[in-house]
């Protein structure tokens, strides 16, 4: 399996209180680089990404802005909706290949995804609230357990699976995949 190293997405909110996910120490804001960003009628808006670089190791990072699942061309919020469990057709503009590809990711990574949440709340001293043990059945419930299960969910999980650089490229998840 391979990880996300080379130069990972990043989440910034503020520069001056967000360490590197590298060594842990500043980031510089050095640039920034458009990035096209697909919402649910397929139309396209376009984000200024900055480009950051940490003090120590001058590796390069870029911020990852709340709407935004890496390697998706689609905003999160569309994502999620297709990936949600629940019956409500999604109004997302995007071809079924799309549409059948995000659930399938969503799918096969469900495991993944719970056990780096499950890691990073025991790295942090912060127990998953408790719920009635029987009833956690649907992946949205127990990933609710972290983050909550109101909408934006998949923005809550993505920030702090990127920034403990646990983040997989969707391709390397799939070249890792059994046959
Ligand atoms: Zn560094």
């Amino acid at each position: 399996m391979s990880w996300l190293r080379s130069s990972p997405a990043f989440f910034v909110r503020c520069v001056e209180t967000v360490l590197s996910p590298c060594c842990g120490k500043c980031l510089r804001v050095i640039g920034s680089r458009k990035r096209k960003l697909l919402i649910n009628t397929g139309e396209a808006k376009l984000l200024v990404i900055r480009r950051l670089r940490c003090k120590s190791c001058r590796q390069i990072h870029h911020e990852l802005p709340d709407c935004i699942v890496p390697y998706k061309r689609y905003e999160s919020v569309c994502v999620e909706q297709v990936v949600s469990e629940s019956q409500q057709a999604s109004d997302v503009a995007a071809d079924n290949a799309t549409l059948y590809r995000w659930r399938r990711w969503f799918r096969e990574q469900t495991t993944y995804l719970l056990g780096c949440l499950s890691s990073i709340s025991i790295r942090y001293h912060q127990e998953p609230a408790e719920t009635s043990s029987s009833s956690l059945r649907s992946t949205h419930q127990r990933i609710g357990r972290y983050v909550g299960d109101a909408p934006g969910w998949l923005a809550r999980i993505v920030r702090p699976i990127v920034n403990a650089n646990y983040w997989l490229h969707t391709r390397s998840a799939f070249l890792s995949r059994r046959p």
